[in-house]
């Protein structure tokens, strides 16, 4: 049963129903005057039995719609989202006009059909090319190479950034399986047959396998005539030079950079 003001479901269930909880070996505390109305919806319950201090899990959610049950059970297949979370949307948008709540799932339905990956740079696309490599104003001879596609739009969120990028798909790591085959390396080699490309940023994470993917791409793209440069490291803006680690602070010292009074222009 849905109630229509609150957004509650299953108020009227029986309070009785078995709960499901996950004790610990924990001390016993007496948890007098716990509410479970928050969670399980359904008429509060006030136990004062003994219960104990390790009691993390709490897995009943009581549904008298299947509709709701389900639905809230898709939006827990989403990364991030808990299945109280998932109550919580699925509340909302049952409180909805219908058509506002076809436009939510249309807008999820067509960027699934139409999503697909930029032929040249493999960003996420609308279309053949993405925005960024269509975008003739943007200078063709600089390529960033980075991870992923949210690497993309943190280096777009900066503004200081106005060449093209490379998404490498992930990085080297033979602990999980990933090698050079696995990544977007070989397209990256051909952009730069053109001749057009001048320099390739390797904006990767500063790991072992970060360092080991700009070394294995370095060695690839030696010989074409491109600077190869990478992403400054070490102390971060507003960080206190004590407490950097000591490779940190190291490769600041190593890669200092001459001091330019016009903002590092
Ligand atoms: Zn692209």
């Amino acid at each position: 049963m849905l109630d229509w003001e609150s957004g509650r479901v299953g108020a009227g269930v029986n309070p009785g129903r078995p709960v499901s909880w996950a004790v610990g070996k924990g001390h016993t505390i007496p948890a007098s005057g716990i509410s479970l109305s928050s969670m399980c919806r359904h008429a509060t319950f006030n136990y004062s039995l003994p219960f104990r201090r390790n009691i993390l899990i709490f897995t009943l959610m009581n549904f008298s719609s299947r509709l709701i049950e389900e639905a809230v059970n898709a939006f827990a297949g989403l990364p991030g989202i808990g299945k109280k979370t998932a109550l919580r949307l699925v509340l909302h948008l049952s409180r909805q006009q219908p058509e506002v709540v076809e436009q939510f799932t249309e807008a999820i339905a067509s960027m699934r059909r139409h999503i697909r990956e930029c032929e040249r740079c493999h960003n996420i696309s609308d279309s053949t090319l993405c925005t960024i490599c269509s975008d003739t104003r943007r200078d063709q001879s600089l390529i960033c190479v980075v991870e992923g596609i949210r690497d993309v739009m943190a280096i777009e969120d900066t503004g200081q950034y106005r060449g093209l990028y490379h998404i490498l798909g992930g990085v080297i790591s033979p602990i999980e399986g990933v090698g050079p085959a696995e990544l977007n390396i070989d397209s990256l080699a051909q952009r730069l047959q053109g001749g057009e490309v001048k320099e390739v940023i390797m904006a990767i994470s500063p790991t072992i396998e970060g360092d080991t993917t700009i070394f294995y791409i370095s060695k690839k793209l030696g010989g074409m005539g491109v600077k190869i440069s990478t992403i400054a490291r070490g102390i971060s803006f507003g960080g206190e030079l004590e407490y950097a680690d000591e490779l940190t602070l190291g490769r600041s010292i190593v890669a200092r950079v001459p001091y330019d009074r016009g903002g590092g222009q």
